[in-house]
């Protein structure tokens, strides 16, 4: 693989100096290696030969095989267009070039079979082609089996340089390449009975059939896989080795005092499972970096606070940080009115916070009398110190960046333990790979009692009736969310259609008392209007998705989310959240044009059929692709994968982790000769994906 990675393609007949520095700045392909690693995007069945008379409305590339009757240049200057009436026998269809119209008509002539390759397009009842592929009938590749097209840039197109072009040369490198080195350690391709390298690679550019394709696919797929978290487990495992943190040996009074005498219910099994997880972590000795996953409502408030007071048996100091004021501000109430009857000191400071407050947090955070410290970003400012941090908690961490987090890392000689909250389930497959330098654990059970929201998909034609349940709703007590959308680019329009809203709400129910809250209000105006829901007062809330994360209203049990089509699987999920807190039963009612897509249909229609976050999740991850994930893209990571998919190869990313994790924990410095191709790849591939100053 060496040669192949310091052959410069230059070299290749066909491509030369001028060609191989466009393939580099276009593709990115220098190397012979990086050629063969170019891979198909998709292929096409190149073994059937169709007939024109054959050909239907919307065709993916056909081909067939005749002769051209005629070419004839036609109209002038720019439209300026090669015209060639084309036979298969039976009936004719034009084709048409408008480039490179000189070395077409050099090239083919009248009288001669060829294959054609391309599009079919009808025109005023006539079928044509638009510059299509031609090959003569006995090139290699024209119809035969299944033959790949390749990503391309426009640039690339205009240069001549196609699908049919890669196919070559990717040909010439492999017979230039009779032996390819194994990338694979042997023994992981026996047990995994894994495609051999150079079968998967001759094989992906061109398919013997579609099974060895097939192979050929999760051969490459797996290894890509298997690199990747062999590179993040290796770095996790190295630090993991390195990085002294607090070892918190004790459970004390603090907790004692806690658990038996202020604990208003009991655990639930997933909650005390998680603490014995991160509390045997927080006792190795080692910097603990955990993921808290649980869905709205598991109670993941209640396990941070347990281990924040084994923070504080150990004689350390806690600290709890959330994205808003909003959530501070209510994490900061719930566990106050917790933790302060046992005598934990407890404060919030958060932007909005007074100067005499504010300098009385510092002295106490200092001398130790403060015990734990609940706020929004303002806690990582270098301004607050600590006399001795032992834990962080992050709540929704997808809305702090990881410099932020690091920030926090350095408020201690020793670096505090950190737990990060969230709310938004990743997939495993896809956490193990963004989040692969924490710990996952998660909250997979809601207390007891809780009735799932039952969730509907309405129509505008629907409306009055959805009215009338919410009438009957507040009529019996309860209160009602309404949700309208909040998408940037279009401020102004939005904020219309919710003011236009809630006025056509207060006509609806003027019996009723409406709030209203939007993100670009002054805070103490939202702070009023929330409160007035809060408290009971008003019976419903019109807002944007600020009520997203955070609110915490038992008595609301109807969710009206308007355009429902315009929000994502994961964020509909948070908002249904936000209800279904009390004992009662509740409603989320997705309100949406009746002329939604198909595809937007079968979305909504994940949120009315399940109530899991995870099946959500991964629904999601499938129709969006990874890269669209909420918190994707704030982890500051970008993977370049080039054929597998964090998405839809799920199993593929599950089977390479536990290879790695086998062969770390026999052998952690890849030390044994059997592991040197290891080594030795990780190495080559120091083009790491992972920019690993940023989340180190
Ligand atoms: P999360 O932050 O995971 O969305 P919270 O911690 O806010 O969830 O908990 C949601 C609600 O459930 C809170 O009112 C909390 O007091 C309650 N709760 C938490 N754990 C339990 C439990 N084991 N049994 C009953 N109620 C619980
Ligand atoms: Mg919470």
């Amino acid at each position: 693989m060496n040669r192949l990675r310091n052959t410069d393609i230059k070299f290749i007949k066909g491509i030369g100096p001028k060609r191989a520095e466009i393939l580099s700045k276009q593709l990115g392909i220098h190397s012979y290696r990086d050629l063969l690693y170019h891979f198909p995007a998709k292929y096409v069945d190149r073994s059937t030969l169709y007939k024109i008379k054959d050909f239907k409305g919307d065709m993916p590339m056909v081909q067939v095989k005749g002769r051209f009757v005629a070419f004839s240049v036609q109209g002038e200057g720019a439209k300026t267009r090669l015209v060639a009436v084309f036979t298969d026998g039976i009936t004719t269809m034009e084709i048409v070039w408008f480039r490179k119209i000189k070395q077409v008509k050099e090239a083919y002539h009248t009288g001669v079979d060829y294959i054609l390759f391309g599009k079919p397009e009808l025109f005023n009842n006539h079928w044509s082609m638009v510059h299509p592929e031609v090959d003569g009938v006995n090139t290699v590749g024209a119809s035969q089996g299944l033959r790949g097209i390749y990503p391309l840039t426009d640039t690339l197109r205009n240069q001549n340089i196609g699908s049919k072009q890669l196919f070559t040369w990717t040909q010439t490198v492999l017979n230039a390449a009779p032996s390819i080195a194994e990338t694979l350690p042997q023994y992981i391709i026996d047990r995994l009975k894994l495609m051999p390298l150079r079968e998967a690679l001759v094989n992906i550019h061109n398919p013997k059939s579609p099974a060895e394709l097939q192979r050929a696919k999760v051969r490459l797929k797996f290894e890509e896989l298997f690199y990747l978290q062999l590179d993040i487990q290796s770095h996790t495992r190295l630090r993991n080795r390195r990085l002294i943190g607090f070892k918190f040996s004790k459970v004390g009074q603090y907790f004692n005092r806690f658990y038996f005498e202020q604990l208003p219910f009991e655990l639930t099994g997933a909650q005390k499972r998680v603490i014995k997880e991160i509390r045997a972590d927080m006792g190795s000795g080692r910097q603990m970096n955990r993921l808290l996953q649980g869905d709205v409502g598991s109670g993941k408030t209640l396990v941070a606070l347990l281990c924040m007071l084994i923070a504080l048996d150990n004689d350390t100091q806690a600290c709890l940080m959330a994205p808003t004021e909003i959530l501070a501000a209510q994490h900061y109430e719930t566990i106050s009115q917790l933790a302060s009857p046992i005598g934990i000191n407890v404060k919030l400071l958060t932007g909005s916070t007074r100067k005499k407050e504010r300098d009385l947090i510092h002295d106490q955070l200092a001398d130790g009398s403060l015990h734990i410290l609940i706020g929004t970003h303002a806690v990582i400012e270098d301004s607050v110190q600590f006399r001795n941090l032992g834990f962080v908690v992050i709540d929704e961490q997808h809305r702090f960046g990881v410099a932020q987090r690091a920030r926090l890392w350095r408020k201690n000689i020793t670096p505090p333990h950190i737990l990060v909250m969230t709310a938004t389930p990743i997939p495993r497959t896809l956490a193990m790979t963004i989040y692969g330098d924490l710990s996952v654990s998660v909250i997979d059970e809601l207390p007891p009692g809780r009735k799932p929201v039952t969730t509907l998909l309405r129509y505008d034609e629907n409306r009055m009736k959805v009215y009338q349940a919410v009438n009957a709703q507040i009529k019996a007590g309860r209160q009602v969310y309404i949700v309208h959308p909040l998408i940037e680019e279009n401020e102004k329009l939005d904020l219309k259609s919710l003011e236009e809203g809630y006025a056509s709400i207060r006509e609806t129910f003027p019996q009723y008392k409406v709030c209203y809250v939007h993100g670009k209000m002054k805070p103490s105006e939202k702070e009023h209007q929330m409160q007035l829901f809060a408290s009971g007062e008003a019976n419903i809330m019109v807002a944007t998705t600020v009520i997203e994360v955070g609110v915490n209203v038992p008595n609301a049990s109807v969710m009206i989310i308007e355009n429902a089509e315009r929000f994502g699987l994961s964020q509909l999920h948070q908002l249904r959240g936000r209800v279904g807190r009390g004992a009662e039963q509740s409603y989320c009612i997705l309100m949406s044009h009746y002329k939604i897509t198909k595809e937007t249909r079968q979305r909504l229609e994940v949120m009315t059929s399940t109530t899991d976050g995870f099946v959500i999740a991964e629904a999601d991850l499938k129709m969006r692709g990874p890269g669209d994930m909420e918190g994707t893209l704030q982890s500051g990571m970008a993977f370049d994968l080039k054929i597998a998919n964090l998405a839809s190869d799920g199993q593929l990313v599950q089977l390479a982790r536990d290879m790695v994790d086998m062969i770390l924990d026999n052998d952690p410095e890849l030390k044994s000769p059997l592991n040197s191709t290891l080594t030795a790849e990780l190495r080559l591939q120091k083009t790491s994906n992972i920019d690993w100053s940023r989340i180190s």
